[in-house]
């Protein structure tokens, strides 16, 4: 075993992965679009090599990305198998029971918080996305894109990039996108699988994250709570999406949507300036410069008292009141 803490190159990563038999791919708790197109890009990966590979993630795969899986989950990473995470900045948001059990064989990922928790690990902060690592990892060891494993790879890059939009984007991540088009993916596809099969009661949510955003100088917040799940009949991760719904507003430098979770609220941080990763650390939370997250155990109204009194010291609050206009 080799000393824990320092970056692998791509190589040697290639070389490691040849060498397993069984390999179970996780990725973080609350999966998103990379999360899943990266772990199963591995999981591809891992089966063209030879070896045994399954996907495991102990909670419920979101509807919208459970036509990519390789396999229906386990719950939690088979005894003898090695366990390979994918995308997950720290070793407590791995998305299987683990500590004590399962060493952290491979840990992949593009956060620049990654504490290289992993026996191997392969983090490049300027990755769009870490199904873009996991691309470069075909390329090293030659084995070609079909068209399954392009397309988990490419919702991967498209959601991470909120569709090509955010700063995180790179010709190196178009380069790739025109080589998943050249294996057969058709973009208007993925979108209709992954953006249109929606429920009402989350596009209700959605629109009253919208009603509910308030300025306070060059931030944007809103909140959402249990009674506005009673009333729309959705689920708190149904509201999740309206983070990127919110960054519309002109002149806004930091938007901030808090949901209320059992047991507290979760915020998601996103900018275009701010280091909104630091923000969500003071909270115990992490993520990219640009687009952070974390919980807390405060209900939303004094979670939100909370993170403003860390964010006057960052942007302009303007009067600090807030309000509609
Ligand atoms: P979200 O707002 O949940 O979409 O998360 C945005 C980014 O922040 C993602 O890259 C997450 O991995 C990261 N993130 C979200 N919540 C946490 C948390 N509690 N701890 C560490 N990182 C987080
Ligand atoms: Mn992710
Ligand atoms: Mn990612």
């Amino acid at each position: 075993m080799q000393t824990r803490t320092r970056n692998n190159t791509t190589r040697e990563v290639a070389d490691f992965l040849k060498g397993l038999q069984k390999a179970a791919v996780t990725t973080h708790t609350g999966a998103d679009g990379d999360a899943i197109g990266s772990a199963v890009a591995l999981v591809y990966l891992l089966r063209s090599l030879g070896a045994e590979a399954v996907f495991c993630h102990s909670e419920e795969v979101p509807n919208y990305l459970r036509w990519l899986l390789p396999n229906e989950p386990f719950k939690e990473c088979p005894p003898d198998h090695d366990l390979l995470v994918v995308d997950t900045s720290r070793a407590d948001r791995v998305g299987v029971p683990h500590e004590g059990v399962h060493p952290v064989r491979l840990n992949l990922d593009h956060h620049e918080d990654n504490p290289l928790y992993g026996e191997y690990n392969l983090v490049d902060p300027k990755a769009a996305a870490s199904a873009q690592i996991v691309a470069a990892i075909y390329a090293e060891v030659g084995v070609p894109l079909e068209k399954q494993t392009a397309e988990a790879i490419y919702v991967g890059v498209a959601t991470d990039t909120g569709g090509f939009r955010f700063r995180n984007v790179s010709p190196e991540a178009h380069e790739l996108v025109a080589e998943l088009l050249r294996t057969g993916v058709v973009p208007a596809e993925v979108n209709e699988r992954i953006n249109r099969t929606g429920t009402l009661a989350q596009l209700n949510i959605v629109g009253v994250s919208m009603a509910r955003a308030e300025l306070h100088g060059e931030a944007l917040i809103s909140i959402v709570d249990k009674d506005d799940y009673e009333r729309t009949g959705a689920t708190e991760l149904d509201s999740k999406e309206s983070i990127d719904r919110l960054r519309s507003v002109a002149g806004v430098e930091l938007v901030v949507h808090l949901r209320e979770i059992e047991g507290g609220t979760k915020a998601s941080l996103r900018s275009e300036s701010v280091d909104v990763g630091e923000i969500a650390r003071v909270f115990g939370g992490g993520g990219h410069r640009l687009a952070a997250g974390y919980t807390t155990t405060k209900p939303p109204q004094e979670a939100k008292e909370e993170l403003v009194s860390v964010l006057k010291d960052v942007v302009d609050l303007g009067d600090g009141t807030g309000g509609a206009g």
